[in-house]
C-alpha cells in the first residue's frame, strides 16, 4: 500500500472538499485526466497502481498525434477517491482552481507497471471516452534532479493516432465526462447536465 502522507500534508481538509483518502484494496486499473485551471492550466492524468493513483501533471494536455511530446511533471499519489473530483479547490489552497473529470475508464500496462515507473518507460492502453489505445510515458533522464519528475507523454502508433492537422482532442471534446459541464459552468457551480455516467 502506497502512502498518502505527501498529498495530505499539502492540502487542508478543514478548507478544500478534495476527498482525505482511505485505504483500498490494491486492485483496480482505474484511468482518469483532470483539467485542472490552477495558477496554470494543466491535464493531471492519474493511474490506479498498488491503492493509490499514481499521477502527472500534462502542462499543455495528451495529444493524439505521436509526434507530439507533452511534457508529464510526477507529482505526489493521489487517493483513488480523487477520481470523482470535480468542482472548485479555495483560492489560497494548494492547487486552487476548477476542476473538471476531462475522461476516465481503465488502463492496461504492458507488461510490469513497477519496473517500467523505475525504469522510466510505462507502456500501457488507455480505454478512456476519450482516450483510447497505445501510450508511453518516458522519463527524461537529465531533468529528474531535486523535485521536478519529468516525464513524456506520447501517444503510440495505432488506429486511434490522429494527424497534426486532425482537430485537436483538447478543443474538439472540452466538457466533463462526469457531468457534460464546461469549465466555467463548474466554476459557477451549475448543476450537472447529465447524470454520471
Ligand atoms: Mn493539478
Amino acid at each position: 500500500m502506497a502512502e498518502l502522507r505527501t498529498y495530505r500534508a499539502k492540502r487542508n481538509f478543514g478548507s478544500t472538499r478534495e476527498p482525505r483518502g482511505g485505504k483500498r484494496p490494491a486492485r483496480g486499473n482505474r484511468y482518469v485526466i483532470q483539467k485542472h485551471a490552477a495558477r496554470r492550466l494543466h491535464y493531471d492524468l492519474r493511474l490506479e497502481l498498488d491503492g493509490v493513483m499514481k499521477s502527472w501533471a500534462v502542462t499543455r494536455g495528451p495529444s493524439l498525434v505521436p509526434s507530439d511530446k507533452r511534457l508529464a511533471i510526477q507529482v505526489e499519489d493521489h487517493p483513488v477517491e480523487y477520481n470523482r473530483f470535480e468542482g472548485t479547490i479555495p483560492k489560497g489552497e494548494y492547487g486552487g482552481g476548477t476542476v473538471m473529470v476531462w475522461d476516465r475508464g481503465r488502463w492496461m500496462p504492458e507488461g510490469d507497471p513497477r519496473s517500467g515507473l523505475r525504469k522510466g518507460h510505462l507502456e500501457f492502453r488507455i480505454a478512456g471516452k476519450k482516450l483510447r489505445g497505445r501510450w508511453h510515458l518516458v522519463r527524461l533522464k537529465n531533468r529528474d534532479r531535486g523535485k521536478l519528475r519529468a516525464w513524456l507523454l506520447i501517444k503510440g502508433g495505432d488506429e486511434h493516432a490522429r494527424r497534426k492537422s486532425d482537430p485537436d482532442i483538447l478543443t474538439a471534446e472540452p466538457t466533463s465526462v462526469a457531468s457534460g459541464r464546461t469549465m466555467a459552468e463548474i466554476a459557477a457551480g451549475k448543476r450537472a447536465r447529465r447524470r454520471a455516467a
